[in-house]
């Protein structure tokens, strides 16, 4: 049984995907089929001009709801209260990565519809079927993952173009990471990140390569057209390579290497200002490293992630000279994290160490001559 069941393939997604300019203007449209009682989870440095905007759309109908502190399970259970007083039949999730991850929790716990609307495109948060859930004091707990995804992503261009370049570049550096993952868990055999842990599909690596090869093609034009508030086709095609290509394929494919060093990274409390795309960015190389792929396709990414300025080494992330203590706490946590199993060879402490170390070397050794 065991053995059937390992062959079983899996895919999954959002219901329905939209992007374009000026979509919150039209919510109404959009969310009419759900129902016509509301209720908005807002990120609360946007707050203001958000509910503005939902005032305008809905009149009284929508009941604006401030999100703020961590997505603990203590938080959840205060605004799944507040979601159950509504009489809203559909929950909308407005702002970052954390916001989105509540309104998620509580559109699954209330059996409410789900509209979820990011306001970066930093995250694969808007399209995946599960939460990270923190400790009310902010450290990682643990994932809680649904039977499925949300029954709308609605991703307004003009609110993306309008975020801090930072945002954009880190969504890029978890992107790259897809391809790349994608293939370890394709040779490892492993399984993917969805609820019920199925097999890839086609579709899920054709998505992942899309993925890689519009980052490489649109990425370094796309950040030139947002830093002149330009919203260009190639800065359209990065918001969804961020956003849909990227959140599909790495719930459909898995994560491994990269995103296991990015865990390790977290230990370090030089790396704690540090974007999770940021990370993920240096996690690639170190990802690469580990597997011994030839020059030419480290050396693309290398160049790529300089291009926009995404981290390639540890003194990117912070850490201006390495210790062999840090690459050793860094090692002990990549070795923690299950992900790292899901690479294609026989991983221990010491061949992670001598990886960071020599990443390390590598993606400063790169800046440094080019
Ligand atoms: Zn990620």
């Amino acid at each position: 049984m065991g053995q059937i069941l390992k062959s079983i393939k899996g895919f999954m997604g959002p219901a329905k995907y939209i992007q374009g300019a000026g979509l919150l203007n039209q919510l109404g449209e959009y969310t009419t089929p759900f129902g016509d009682k509301l209720i908005a989870f807002i990120d609360d440095f946007l707050y203001e001009s958000i509910a503005k905007q939902l005032e305008g759309v809905y009149g009284g109908r929508c009941q604006n709801v401030k999100f703020s502190g961590q997505v603990s399970l203590e938080n959840a259970k205060r605004y799944i209260g507040i979601a159950k007083q509504s009489d809203a039949s559909v929950v909308l999730g407005i702002g970052g990565g954390r916001t989105m991850d509540m309104a998620k929790l509580v559109a699954n716990e209330t059996g409410l519809s789900q509209v979820i609307i990011p306001t970066s495109a930093s995250t694969d948060a808007p399209t995946s079927a599960l939460s990270v859930i923190y400790t009310e004091e902010g450290k990682h707990s643990h994932e809680i993952f649904y039977d499925k995804g949300p029954d709308l992503v609605l991703v307004d261009t003009d609110v993306i173009a309008a975020a801090p370049i930072r945002l954009l570049v880190s969504g890029m550096g978890d992107a790259m990471a897809t391809l790349f993952e994608a293939r370890a868990n394709l040779i490892s055999d492993s399984t993917t990140n969805m609820k019920g842990g199925y097999k890839q599909t086609l579709a899920a690596y054709a998505i992942a390569k899309e993925c890689y090869a519009v980052l490489l093609r649109d990425g370094y034009n796309a950040k030139l057209a947002a830093e002149a508030g330009a919203l260009s086709p190639a800065l359209d095609n990065i918001i969804e390579v961020n956003t849909l290509l990227s959140g599909v394929g790495a719930e459909t494919n898995g994560a491994s290497g990269a995103h296991a060093f990015h865990d390790g990274f977290t230990v370090l409390a030089a790396c704690h200002n540090k974007l999770h795309g940021e990370k993920v960015s240096f996690g690639v190389v170190c990802q690469l490293v580990l597997e011994n792929r030839p020059p030419e396709e480290l050396e693309e990414v290398l160049q790529f992630a300089c291009s926009v300025g995404l981290p390639v080494c540890m003194a990117d992330l912070g850490v201006t000279s390495l210790t062999s203590e840090d690459a050793r706490a860094i090692a002990k946590a990549v070795m923690a994290s299950p992900l790292i199993l899901r690479e294609c060879l026989d991983v221990n402490e010491d061949l992670i160490f001598a990886t960071i170390l020599a990443a390390d070397k590598i993606g400063s050794n790169y800046k440094a001559t080019h």
